[in-house]
């Protein structure tokens, strides 16, 4: 068992930030899942399959625990918006850990109060994606970050609004933003700030969307729930039961991963574990691998 001290020690080696030309991009932590048995969530997968990714992808007690985060973009020389892709799982008292989500505090650790967030992007309109987007007042629903605009796909809004496509986060943390004066429905790709734009990848919802940060000559990738595992770095046609469209999802994710080989891009995911969710996917020999920067 390491030691507190030597956790600590670890924890300054791994990368939860880095500088893209004009931009530094920081992961927050809003915290960890509730672990889960893998066959329940990749019910396709046959548990041998998971043997030589045991290591790397599962607890030591074979579990599946992806973090909960968002990402923080903040221009260098500080004249661009300030955004934060993602917004956690938000105040509800995780079963597993006993406690509230941290991201509000994580991102005052990072000199971010909450009237300072520009915008707002929302890859996908599930629960552990849009969790801080309100605060409840009682019943009344506030705005969290108060300067914000929301930044959420129109077909993921437009599925989620159908009585029949029931959602219970997205009517707690997503409608109550268009009452709020908040929502800005955006359709394909759209220019968030210079360099930085959504990147439509479909599937694992309707509207499911990348965030793609270009600049001084390096490309980055904030790819939301494309893969919810580091297994399907090199098994892209696992689907998680939380996949929309398993055969549109297994499509968006191949040719993001295939773009983010070939061209060298930085992918920053939303649910590996804090410290290796950064990296670069290497591809030789028809086989793909994770590499955490
Ligand atoms: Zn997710």
């Amino acid at each position: 068992m390491a030691t507190d001290e030597e956790r600590t020690k670890t924890l300054d080696h791994m990368i939860t930030s880095l500088v893209i030309g004009d931009y530094e991009i920081t992961a927050v932590l809003d915290g960890p899942s509730v672990p889960r048995d893998p066959a329940m969530v990749f019910p396709d997968v046959p548990p041998e399959a998971w043997d030589p990714y045991r290591s790397i992808a599962l607890t030591a007690d074979d579990k599946w625990h992806p973090d909960w985060r968002g990402h923080l973009i903040r221009a260098t020389n500080g004249k661009e918006p300030t955004i934060l892709v993602d917004a956690g799982m938000g105040d509800v008292v995780n079963e597993h850990t006993g406690e509230p989500g941290k991201l509000l505090q994580n991102l005052v650790a990072l000199g971010v109060q909450p009237k300072d967030v520009d915008v707002v992007v929302t890859t996908h309109c599930h629960g552990d994606h849009i969790g801080w987007n309100v605060t409840y007042d009682g019943d009344t629903p506030r705005l969290t970050f108060p300067n914000a605009t929301h930044w959420i796909a129109s077909r993921d809004w437009e599925y989620y609004s159908k009585p029949e496509n029931e959602n219970p986060p997205f009517d707690k943390s997503v409608k109550p933003l268009e009452a709020l004066g908040a929502l800005k429905l955006i359709t394909g790709v759209e220019q968030i700030a210079p360099g930085i734009s959504t990147l439509p990848t479909n599937g694992h919802t309707p509207g499911h969307q990348c965030v793609l940060i270009e600049s001084g000559g390096t490309t980055g990738v904030i790819t939301g729930d494309l893969f919810h595992s580091v297994a399907q770095v090199t098994e892209q046609n696992w689907c998680p039961t939380f996949d929309w469209n398993t055969a549109m999802s297994t499509q968006s994710r191949k040719s993001l991963l295939m773009l983010a080989s070939t061209q060298k891009w930085i992918v920053l995911t939303g649910h590996l574990a804090t410290g290796s969710s950064i990296g670069k996917v290497v591809s030789e020999g028809g086989k793909s691998e994770w590499k955490p920067l």
